[in-house]
């Protein structure tokens, strides 16, 4: 959405310091914008384009976006890599510092609603399906890139789930949203 807007006023990226402090300064443009929006009626447009495509998007097992960036077909940026989770920096950046976290290997993972467990995770053997362990894992990582990232006075997770929850990407992730004072409630 950021993007969008330095798009419509004609921002020229080369003259501004490098993709990392366009990144930033959009993310506080981004914020402006959210505030002007509902006195400012093309900027209404573009914020609910977000929703849109929530509703818009077919939950599905298809492969998705995300697909595309763990195969490095498109580019990103990432911030942390290891065997099981990518977390690269979100292109519509909610805050500052917006980073999504993601199992590397969807395994039916499309949403949290998909989550499966065996009747007693307590005795869970290596033959029996739980994605326990990557979602604990998810979590985990997430805190450390909030501290990679400084986000020392705090930071949002949000999982979205479904059409009414705002999920546009049908492959689980982690938003991890900070620099910024959040609101509650959410919208
Ligand atoms: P959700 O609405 O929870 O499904 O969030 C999907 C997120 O993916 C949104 O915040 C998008 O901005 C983000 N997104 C979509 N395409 C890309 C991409 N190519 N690189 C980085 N983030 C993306």
């Amino acid at each position: 959405m950021c993007m969008t807007w330095l798009e419509i006023i004609g921002w020229n990226k080369k003259q501004n310091g490098g993709m990392k402090w366009l990144q930033r300064r959009g993310c506080y443009m981004n914020h402006r914008v959210a505030l002007l929006s509902s006195h400012f009626s093309p900027f209404s447009v573009v914020m609910a384009s977000e929703k849109e495509a929530a509703l818009a998007a077919i939950p599905s097992d298809s492969p998705t976006i995300f697909d595309k960036i763990i195969s490095r077909e498109i580019p990103h940026h990432v911030v942390y890599e290891d065997d099981k989770v990518l977390e690269f920096r979100d292109i519509r950046p909610q805050g500052p510092i917006h980073i999504l976290v993601i199992p590397k290997v969807k395994d039916g993972l499309t949403g949290l609603s998909k989550a499966i467990a065996p009747p007693n995770p307590q005795r869970t053997s290596a033959s029996e399906e739980s994605h326990i362990d990557i979602l604990g894992r998810l979590l985990y990582v997430a805190k450390l890139v909030a501290k990679q990232e400084g986000l020392d006075d705090g930071f949002r997770i949000v999982i979205n789930d479904g059409p009414q929850g705002c999920q546009a990407v049908y492959h689980i992730h982690v938003h991890v949203i900070g620099g910024r004072q959040m609101n509650w409630p959410p919208g």
